[in-house]
């Protein structure tokens, strides 16, 4: 069901606990914590803790949820003392979306070029 922990799911795994990671905030609702193979001197990933595919099935089920994950975004911009950063949403393969729970990515650090490939 939508919002579901699931067995298979690796983000639900670092949700419960069960798989390692590197927190940096954690909400009732969300979770961030750095992404194992950073792409920036700061590269953090912020989840729901509840389950949903990818950042569409999440703003269609949950919006509330969404703007949870997107507050949580900004956090992590002004812990990390970023004046400039890039938020992203992979959604489907075809935008190079590998995880399958819906994930934010807050990446800074350098200079970041547009467009992205
Ligand atoms: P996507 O490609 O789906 O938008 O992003 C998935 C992200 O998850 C990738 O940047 C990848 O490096 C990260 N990732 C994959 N496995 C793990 C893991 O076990 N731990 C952490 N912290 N990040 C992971």
């Amino acid at each position: 069901m939508a919002g579901e922990p699931q067995d298979d799911c690796l983000f639900c795994k670092i949700v419960g606990g069960h798989v390692p990671a590197t927190v940096v905030r954690e909400t009732d609702t969300t979770l961030a914590f750095r992404d194992i193979n950073p792409q920036a001197p700061t590269h953090v990933l912020v989840i729901p803790k509840a389950h949903y595919e990818n950042a569409a099935a999440l703003a269609a089920a949950a919006p509330e949820l969404a703007a949870d994950v997107l507050r949580e975004t900004r956090a992590v911009a002004q812990d990390e003392q970023l004046d400039s950063y890039r938020t992203v949403f992979n959604t489907g393969s075809g935008a190079g979306q590998t995880v399958w729970p819906a994930h934010a990515h807050v990446i800074g650090g350098r200079g970041l070029e547009w467009p992205p490939g």
